[in-house]
């Protein structure tokens, strides 16, 4: 069998090799297009007819988002279901600051390598192609899984780009919880010489901003707490009548993280009750924390390797940024492995050179090996069953109880 998986890994090369133009093309297609969460359209319909051209059918608007995709083939009976997954969202003001129309491109291209070659050795198990809308700040993860988006499915893979070079080819990278909530007070307009005839709603912003601040002794050391004035009264000899802040909250898990929330809400009701000014308060999807698969980023390392990119395990205890993958990761083994497509570290992700880097040369190289390392990996998972029960069996050993209990 060992000897089988080797030449069934040259044939996925192959296969994205003959992809490649179209795969890069792709990428391209995707960046010079930025389209913000829920509104890509065009980047499903760029992956729509990069599948259509190998005769793969897929289905946009999946779990009635319209911007959500899913492609799936079975072959045989039985074998376990292998999901890839492809983000295309960009970010304002920047365009693909974050290089998500890399991870489309591995997500199809890894898609399409693993089906050709299950196809022609029929192996059997089942291969989905799951298009994740809104990574940056909308959640759709979190939404396709409410709605059953992620059914059935055993695995899901993706990658996402990096910057800096080799050394940050993190695999088994965890990420914070994270939230934000925005509040608007309004009070009451007064002449700024008369203030005792307003409701001085900056004021309660203000008095927020400060309790927050008195707050942080008892904060954990992962808690994190970011907020800024949106508005805050529009002229000087006004007492503001309207004010209202954001707060972005993380915390080691989404537990915590609610707690933290609860502790800002308590902030937000006693500045209410200080100034007369009334509160109401917008609340943004929960991402979760992440729990990386870390047998399938092993065996992701291996076959990355085996293309020539080394990857190696972040330091302990660094403090990252959040996904929606973490929700995903929660439920089911997942994989969210990184890439660096820029040896440059002066180029950080969320800025518009990274933005540029992402059609670089070096870029469109990793969408190739990416895909190829992807494939191979849901190849490793199809023949390998006992890659199949540690992924599992390390799922279950890392997702904490209250999780299991439905929290
Ligand atoms: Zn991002
Ligand atoms: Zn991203």
């Amino acid at each position: 069998m060992a000897a089988e998986k080797e030449t069934v890994k040259k044939e996925i090369e192959t296969a994205v090799d003959q992809a490649r133009e179209d795969l890069i093309q792709l990428s391209h297609s995707i960046h010079d297009n930025p389209e913000l969460g829920f509104q890509e359209h065009k980047a499903v319909e760029f992956i729509s007819s990069f599948l259509g051209k190998y005769g793969i059918q897929t289905e946009s608007g999946y779990c009635g988002i319209p911007t959500a995709l899913k492609a799936e083939r079975k072959i045989g009976t039985g074998g376990p279901v292998i999901a890839f997954l492809a983000e295309y969202d960009a970010l304002p003001g920047i365009g693909h600051g974050c290089g998500h129309n890399v991870i489309a491109a591995c997500g199809a291209g890894a898609f399409l390598g693993l089906l050709k070659v299950m196809e022609q050795n029929q192996i059997a198990g089942e291969v989905k192609l799951i298009g994740t809308p809104a990574e940056e700040g909308g959640a759709g993860k979190a939404i396709l899984l409410e709605r059953g988006g992620f059914e059935g499915v055993d695995f899901a893979l993706m990658m996402h780009p990096t910057g800096g070079g080799e050394k940050y080819n993190y695999i088994n990278r965890g990420g914070r919880a994270s939230s934000s909530l925005e509040v608007s007070f309004t009070g009451k307009a007064a002449h700024s010489s008369v203030p005792a005839l307003g409701i001085n709603a900056l004021n309660a912003v203000i008095s927020v901003f400060n309790q927050i601040d008195m707050l942080r002794p008892v904060f954990e050391v992962q808690d994190n707490v970011n907020g800024v004035i949106l508005e805050g009264g529009v002229a000087a000899n006004i007492i503001p009548e309207l004010a209202r802040a954001e707060f972005c909250v993380r915390a080691e898990t989404k537990k915590r993280l609610l707690e933290l929330v609860e502790l800002i809400k308590g902030c937000i009701r006693r500045a209410e009750s200080l100034t007369g000014a009334k509160a109401s308060i917008k609340e943004r999807p929960v991402y979760a924390e992440r729990y990386p698969c870390l047998p399938v980023c092993m065996a992701f390392q291996g076959n990355m390797e085996r293309l020539g990119i080394k990857m190696c395990l972040p330091e302990p205890g660094k403090l990252f940024g959040s996904s929606d993958i973490g929700n995903v990761s929660i439920k089911i083994p997942a994989i969210h492995d990184y890439l660096s497509i820029t040896d440059d570290e002066s180029i950080r992700a969320h800025s518009a050179q990274y933005a540029a880097a992402a059609v670089l040369p070096q870029a469109d190289e990793i969408c190739v090996k990416g895909a190829k390392g992807l494939a191979m990996t849901g190849l490793d998972l199809l023949l390998d069953e006992r890659l199949r029960q540690d992924a599992k069996a390390y799922h279950q050993s890392v997702i904490p109880d209250y999780y299991k209990a439905g929290c």
